[in-house]
């Protein structure tokens, strides 16, 4: 069960027939001359495989990197590093009509089919432009094609000659897909297909998705956020938190017992329909850290209600245990806003960044917070440093006093069920599964 493993174990046995292989990619956009120096790290070392014939859900906070990742794995964005294998080819490195040729076996259906789909022109031509881009076959057999599509997809022959403003949202979503399926791809991205229609026809748009999928044996990379429509269709689901997979396996087996803590709390947030079945909630508290400043070790350390402590402050409690987390935050913040304005600007302007004092701090943190006297004096060292505009030095307090493991190392991938699911934090490591801290100890 916790057997430690490399991210590399997503790859199947022989007679799994892998269609996409991804290891260890990496998508930044680097704009650094406008901010300097730091790219954002949208995709940040991912690895897993997609089946054959399998839907991969993909699930996580806004922000997170999935559209990113979807549009790498199609070549919109270009990878910054690690591999890409379709049926064992290395995709990154293909240029010119390799590409071009490559490109109709991966297609992506956009979350927003109004602004996929170009206005001025008819439904015939929208979906019948990758064939003329392609030079497929003769005109007439394009334009056959372009009608049988527009049936597959549940429309009409004679949508061919309208514009794509005459039809509702489910509809247009589906011209999207036809115009997806034209030169009959093997793998579709589907990043947020039906986020943005009705509920109502929502459920349409799914059941059409699976039923062309049975169809023509399509793989589908399906990113979403809403988890009820990903658990009713995915294969298997992988959990991204900044830039990381932080938990991928088996739909069902995720979903009934997650083992990543920020699975479990990604998954605390959804509503339980029945309110007799009791079930344990983790809030979690702020916001993912900007993934232009990603923290050090763990990527999840700054928000985990799972964060190792350090042995002598294990008596803490939980809420002053989040408030120092969130202290270090504000630090950061703190370090991170003098240090880029310095960089940028700020010697220029001759002017400090305005902050509240450490005292208007520590009101708001602690101000309702019982403190033991060892904390406090860790705490009046921490203003000392605060009160010299000395954030680095405070920060390494902090660090060196609540610091563990999670900031400090990076996690490692623990296979945490016979299924090859795998799981990225410290905690599943045999000396720190101690019995839970909030999480209950059966999930670590
Ligand atoms: P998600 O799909 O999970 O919402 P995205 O992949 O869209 O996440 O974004 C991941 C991160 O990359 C975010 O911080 C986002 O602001 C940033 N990002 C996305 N596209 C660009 C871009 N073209 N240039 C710079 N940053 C980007």
């Amino acid at each position: 069960m916790s057997s430690d493993v490399t991210p590399n174990t997503t790859a199947a046995s022989p007679e799994d027939d892998v269609m996409v292989r991804v290891r260890n990619l990496r998508t930044y956009y680097d704009d650094s001359s406008l901010f300097g120096g730091n790219p954002v790290k949208a995709v940040d070392g991912v690895s897993f495989d997609i089946k054959r014939g399998e839907t991969l859900g993909l699930v996580g906070e806004s922000g997170c990197g999935k559209s990113t990742l979807g549009r790498t794995l199609v070549q919109l964005e270009e990878a910054t590093g690690g591999d890409i294998e379709f049926n064992g080819t290395d995709i990154t490195t293909l240029s010119g009509a390799e590409l071009q040729r490559w490109r109709r076996n991966a297609q992506i259906v956009f979350q927003d089919p109004d602004s996929s789909l170009n206005d001025r022109m008819t439904v015939g031509e929208i979906v019948r432009e990758p064939l003329d881009v392609h030079d497929w076959k003769t005109p007439k057999e394009r334009r056959q094609r372009v009608r049988e599509l527009l049936e597959t997809v549940g429309l009409q022959q004679e949508h061919y000659y309208r514009y794509p403003h005459q039809f509702s949202g489910g509809q247009r979503q589906r011209i999207g897909i036809a115009r997806t399926l034209t030169l009959e791809p093997e793998f579709i991205v589907l990043d947020e297909p039906v986020s943005a229609l009705d509920v109502s026809v929502q459920a349409e748009v799914i059941n059409l998705l699976e039923d062309l999928q049975d169809e023509f044996g399509l793989t589908y990379l399906f990113i979403a956020h809403d988890l009820s429509v990903v658990r009713h269709i995915c294969d298997r689901v992988a959990v991204m938190y900044l830039g990381h997979i932080m938990e991928i396996g088996p739909t069902e087996e995720l979903f009934a017992d997650p083992s990543n803590p920020y699975t479990h709390a990604l998954l605390s947030a959804i509503p339980e329909p029945d309110p007799t079945v009791e079930k344990s909630r983790i809030t979690l508290h702020g916001t993912p850290p900007n993934p232009r400043y990603p923290p050090d070790g763990c990527p999840f350390s700054t928000r985990c209600p799972a964060r190792i402590r350090p042995d002598e402050y294990e008596d803490l409690s939980d809420e002053l245990w989040t408030q120092l987390n969130t202290l270090r935050e504000v630090l950061r913040e703190r370090e991170r806003a003098e240090r880029t304005i310095r960089d940028r600007v700020g010697e220029l302007l001759g002017k400090e960044p305005r902050f509240g004092t450490i005292e208007e701090i520590y009101d708001e943190l602690f101000g309702d917070v019982s403190v033991p006297p060892k904390v406090q004096t860790v705490l009046d060292d921490i203003a000392d440093d605060v009160r010299d505009n000395d954030e680095a030095a405070a920060l390494e307090t902090v660090r060196a006093e609540f610091g563990s493991v999670c900031e400090s190392e990076d996690p490692e991938y623990y296979e945490v069920s016979d299924t090859g699911r795998i799981s990225l934090c410290h905690r599943h490591q045999e000396e720190y599964r101690s019995p839970g801290q909030v999480l209950e100890d059966r999930h670590l």
